[in-house]
């Protein structure tokens, strides 16, 4: 059952030469999930940030209808509160990155999402971690380079979270916590990825994409609504200012928008992307 990537390319080309702070692919998770697991739909979705080989033709600039979602993430509400030890990086070698980012998803982001997900009936599994040194990654959804600023990026086919050891480097000069943003929506990819939360739809525009990356913005919101107790010297400021704005992850105003209505509500029923006015998901 492939409804394979016409859209893929057409994304691909889409996309272009945008300026990627954070990448994402999407792909179906791996056959046999356990029972009690929400399978995630037989659709491929890949965004890798830019193929200038890839086809063209296919991406109309319209929005399309909204996606079939499970309401289940919306439902699950607010997360638990957690005792996260410090969730800030230590030291920037790759071995404290990858000790930063191990602790921020076994004792941060999972025992939050993990409850909140088991509620609503959904099985949340470990991500697993890869970090990379090198400006080049190899993964099952397709290369990824950390030029243009990618700092981080998640593929579903191997639900793995990909961090770039120089970029999250320039965060962490900024704010020690500061890459704990970049994990919080890397994860929030990994909740969709479980909740069936992306386009359904073979021909996802790039309209629907960014819908789904500031959903992603929207649930790092929603974790650092509890979270943020955990961060001695959290602040919004740098936060909101380290956006970009691109054409797959939205603008600034709507990414800064999306994280703040998920961490002023602090509930994922505020993260209703996929049905939001067109001019909200700019
Ligand atoms: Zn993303």
């Amino acid at each position: 059952m492939t409804r394979r990537p016409r859209a893929l390319a057409a994304l691909a080309a889409a996309i272009g030469l945008a300026l990627i702070l954070l990448g994402f692919a999407i792909r179906p998770p791996a056959p046999g999930p356990p029972p009690d697991y929400a399978p995630a739909p037989e659709v491929s979705i890949e965004h890798d940030g830019g193929r200038p080989d890839g086809e063209s033709g296919g991406e109309t600039g319209s929005e399309r209808s909204a996606p079939t979602l499970d309401e289940r993430l919306y439902s699950a509400g607010a997360l638990p509160a957690v005792d996260c030890p410090r969730p800030a990086v230590g030291d920037t070698s790759a071995d404290g990155l990858r000790e930063f980012a191990e602790n921020a998803v076994d004792r941060c982001l999972m025992p939050a999402w993990s409850p909140a997900l088991r509620r609503v009936g959904v099985r949340l599994d470990r991500p697993v971690i890869k970090i990379v040194t090198t400006a080049e990654a190899s993964s099952p959804c397709g290369p990824m380079s950390s030029k243009n600023l990618v700092l981080a990026f998640y593929c579903t086919d191997n639900a793995t979270i990909y961090l770039f050891t120089d970029g999250a480097r320039r965060y962490a000069e900024r704010a020690d916590w500061l890459p704990m943003t970049v994990l919080a929506h890397e994860f929030g990819h990994h909740v969709q990825r479980a909740t069936n939360s992306w386009p359904v739809d073979d021909a996802a525009s790039t309209g629907a994409l960014r819908r789904t990356e500031l959903q992603a913005e929207c649930l790092a919101g929603v974790w650092f609504a509890e979270g943020k107790d955990n961060i001695r010297d959290f602040a919004l400021g740098p936060v909101l200012g380290r956006y970009v704005g691109n054409e797959t992850h939205g603008s600034v105003e709507s990414r800064r928008r999306w994280f703040r209505a998920g961490f002023e509500s602090g509930d994922t029923d505020a993260c209703r992307t996929y049905t939001a006015p067109a001019d909200r998901v700019g």
